[in-house]
């Protein structure tokens, strides 16, 4: 698998699609200590801001691999 992280999270996204998902804030809310998506149907926690930093797709306009 060439790109295991992104095959990762389009498994882990994919798998919770029609479920009720919610945005969870841990602490004070104006300051909070972590965010995390998180899927009630299933009570997982689907990514953790803590744990994970996302960015934008940066392949889209690159030919190269
Ligand atoms: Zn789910």
């Amino acid at each position: 698998m060439e790109n295991f992280n992104n095959h990762l999270l389009w498994d882990i996204l994919l798998a919770h699609a029609g479920h009720d998902v919610t945005i969870a804030v841990y602490g004070d809310p104006n300051d909070p200590i972590d965010v995390a998506l998180e899927c009630d149907d299933c009570n997982e926690v689907l990514l953790d801001a803590d744990l994970y930093t996302l960015a934008a797709r940066s392949d889209l306009d690159d030919a190269d691999c």
